[in-house]
């Protein structure tokens, strides 16, 4: 098994997909049940989520609950559940209660400083999730962001320690799309009200035609990821 501590940085170069589908065959068959896909409900993750579900049916999804997510990111996830009934989907959350970081970092922490609040309820949580597996999966796309433009679909995770697999590192906006109304498959309601990508209600906005598909994360900060995906 191509573990953390087994690869090599040339190890994941050696490995090369032609199709999002063979490289999920290939992570379930390598990984068994000790893979993790970590799915933030955005269209990427309704073509994750139908391709996963022709290869591992029972798969273990995590999700990160920040406690500040849309109301309708809560309603996809539910609309997943419903359709991929046998899916391990876990919810996952930091101890800190929004009053308790009120208290410790003051009001607003999203506001005065981004990633610290994204250290407390995104990053610390799937850390302590992650701990448990030897590789997750992501929906990240090489056209998403010039960060991205260099994943492949196996990546030594140094954040994590782990690795981290990309299926969709090819696929275009468009092709989502595509793929989405091909197999008639829910997806965010934001993303019909401009919202191309999604994160908490309090850090994203919704973009003006033709903007960067990003460029409603963060407004007003220089930040452009969560940080996550940042070794
Ligand atoms: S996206 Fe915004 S609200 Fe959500 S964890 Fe990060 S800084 Fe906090």
């Amino acid at each position: 098994m191509l573990t953390y501590d087994s690869c090599s940085e040339e190890s994941p170069e050696t490995i090369s997909f032609k199709e999002s589908l063979e490289c999920l065959k290939w992570a379930y068959k390598e990984y068994g049940e000790d893979i993790v896909y970590a799915c933030s409900f955005g269209a990427e993750s309704s073509v994750l989520l139908h391709l996963i579900s022709k290869i591992k049916p029972n798969a273990r999804i995590t999700f990160i609950d920040t406690s500040l997510h849309f109301k309708e990111t809560y309603e996809i996830l539910n609309k997943v559940k419903e359709k991929y009934p046998d899916f391990q989907i876990n919810s996952i959350c930091t101890n800190l209660s929004l009053e308790d970081q009120e208290t410790q970092y003051g009001e607003k922490l999203w506001e005065i400083d981004p990633n610290q609040c994204c250290q407390i309820r995104k990053i610390e949580p799937l850390k302590d999730e992650l701990k448990q597996y030897k590789a997750w999966i992501s929906g990240l796309r090489r056209s998403q962001s010039a960060t991205r433009a260099n994943i492949k679909y196996l990546n030594i995770d140094h954040k994590f320690k782990m690795i981290k697999i990309c299926p969709l590192l090819h696929w275009s906006w468009d092709e989502v799309w595509l793929y989405i109304k091909l197999h008639e498959l829910p997806y965010h309601e934001l993303h019909d009200k401009g919202y191309p990508s999604i994160g908490c209600e309090v850090c994203t906005t919704p973009i003006c035609e033709d903007g960067d598909l990003r460029s409603g994360r963060w407004l007003n900060h220089q930040k452009t990821e969560c940080g996550l995906h940042m070794d």
